[in-house]
This record gives C-alpha cells, sequence and structure tokens, in this order.
C-alpha cells in the first residue's frame, strides 16, 4: 500500500521529515521454537506447549536484524523491541537485546493474546514511544495468522509495506521491496509506516556471549496490558485443531507399463 501517513499529530511529521532522531519499534513474539514438531492437545483445544523449547518468532529476528542494520547505517538512531504475553516472553527480549536492540517493553498478559489486541497494544505502545518505523514479522510461526502488521497499520492509519524483502530509508520516506507471487514489486510509504519482514530480508546474527552479558543490564520496562486501557477480549474461538491426515505409504513399481496401468486405473489422473 502507498499512501501518506494519516496521523493529525502534525509535531510528528515534523519531527519526522526534520529529523534528529529515528526510533524503530520491533514486536518480538514468543513461540515455540521452530525446530520443534508441536503436537495437538488430547482434547483438540489447541498445541501442547508445556516443557517445549522457546524461542523468538524466526520473522521477528529478521525484523529485530534489520532493525540494527538501518541503526548501524545510520538510518536509524535507536531499536526497542516489544512483547506481549507472559512473564517469560521476557527472555525473548533478552535476545532482542542481546543481538543488540537498545531497550524493551514487555507488556503482560495472561494468556497469548489474538492478533486484534496485540495490533491494539501495539497502538498503545506506539502511540508512547512515537517511533518513525514499526518493522514486525510477516507472521507468527505459532498460528500462522499474518495479521498483525496489517491489523497494526489499519488502526494507526499508517501505510505498510508488507513481506518486505528489502528496506532503504531516506527523506522521510521507506522503499520497500515487497515479495509477491512471481516477482518483487516496490513501493515507497511515508514514514511514520509498518513493515513486515519477509524470510529474504536479511539473515539475522547470533547474539555473542559478551552481549548475551550486556543485554542483562539493558532497559526492560514492563507494563501491565489493563494499564493501557486496551480490551484484549478474544474474539475469536478456536474450534479443534488437529494433526494432518497420515499420508499412505507408497508403492514400488515394476515397470513403466505398471505404472501408466496404475496411474490410469487406480489413481485415475491419465
Ligand atoms: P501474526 O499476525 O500473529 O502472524 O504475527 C505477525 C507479527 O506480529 C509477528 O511476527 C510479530 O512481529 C508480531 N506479533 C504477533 N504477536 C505478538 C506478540 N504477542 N508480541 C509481540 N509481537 C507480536
Amino acid at each position: 500500500m502507498q499512501g501518506r501517513p494519516q496521523d493529525p499529530a502534525s509535531h510528528r511529521r515534523q519531527r519526522v521529515s526534520g529529523k534528529k532522531t529515528m526510533k524503530i519499534l520491533v514486536p518480538v513474539k514468543r513461540v515455540v521454537d521452530y525446530n520443534i514438531k508441536v503436537r495437538p492437545k488430547a482434547d483438540g483445544t489447541g498445541v501442547e506447549t508445556a516443557g517445549l523449547k522457546m524461542s523468538m518468532n524466526p520473522f521477528d529476528e529478521i525484523a529485530v536484524e534489520e532493525a540494527l542494520r538501518l541503526r548501524e547505517k545510520g538510518a536509524a538512531t535507536e531499536v526497542v523491541a516489544v512483547s506481549i504475553g507472559v512473564q517469560q516472553a521476557q527472555d525473548t527480549l533478552r535476545t532482542a537485546m542481546a543481538m543488540g536492540a537498545d531497550r524493551a517493553i514487555l507488556v503482560l498478559t495472561e494468556e497469548s493474546p489474538e492478533p486484534l489486541a496485540v495490533a491494539k497494544i501495539l497502538k498503545a505502545i506506539v502511540e508512547r514511544e512515537t517511533p518513525d518505523l514499526v518493522i514486525l514479522g510477516k507472521q507468527a510461526i505459532d498460528d500462522d495468522m499474518n495479521a498483525t502488521g496489517q491489523m497494526l497499520a489499519g488502526l494507526l492509519g499508517w501505510p505498510q509495506g508488507t513481506f518486505a524483502s528489502k528496506v532503504e530509508l531516506a527523506d522521510g520516506r521507506a522503499e520497500v521491496a515487497r515479495e509477491v507471487d512471481g516477482g518483487t514489486e516496490v513501493v515507497s510509504i511515508a514514514l511514520p509506516a509498518i513493515v513486515t519482514a519477509d524470510l529474504r530480508l536479511n539473515e539475522p546474527r547470533y547474539a555473542s556471549l559478551p552481549n548475551i552479558m550486556k543485554a542483562k543490564k539493558k532497559p526492560l520496562e514492563t507494563l501491565q496490558a489493563s494499564d493501557l486501557g486496551v480490551d484484549t477480549t478474544r474474539r475469536l474461538t478456536v474450534v479443534s485443531v488437529a494433526e494432518p491426515p497420515a499420508r499412505k505409504a507408497g508403492v514400488k513399481v515394476g515397470s513403466v507399463e505398471e505404472l501408466v496401468e496404475k496411474l490410469r486405473n487406480e489413481a485415475k489422473v491419465i
């Protein structure tokens, strides 16, 4: 989407255009580690997470990396990570700070909120922090919603560059190359704006041990979702969660003739 910011606060536009500072907010979600094969709960109400290794959502690592690279290039001055969830999400924020984020905000909720609630909470954080750019992951790998960035852009009335494979900032605008079917689309959007990170945007760095130690001393502010005056009541109901049907075993055929016969008479595809 291309467009002008509809932010009514003119002082914000002045700050962005005559910019001395350029703050990037990066929302990071704590999810089951991508190497782990999850299993549905016995009652089918969700997936089993107890005792599983949790990590930062991989697309959010890419979002953090991009924000850090923009800061290292001098295009940004501060990178703030924010996570919404249970107390343990602070580990995810420490990881973001070990990668290089300057500080972090944890918004505590009792359970993992759905995208609309996350977007509303992020809107409240954006209003407090007034970032020039928010870089989210394109989707969280736990529930594959691919919705939060778009909802946040809608709630704020900000332009968005989703599925980004390249981001450049200049003259109060972001040029975003977007991964679309069969190619790339380049959009130019006015800041402040929303970007969501796709897989090919970059390869995130690993946090070094000294940086992990340093991250323990970086500021982490904790807020309650209720303090932000946001209604996080769930509107989505999960009806059921089930494993995909098991694949049938394959068969080996002895000849091309047999293969053709099976394709014609059993599979009925030719
Ligand atoms: P989703 O719309 O749930 O697929 O998530 C898209 C992106 O929104 C993620 O990659 C994160 O950047 C952000 N996000 C979603 N949920 C949270 C959360 N609970 N805390 C922080 N960021 C989140």
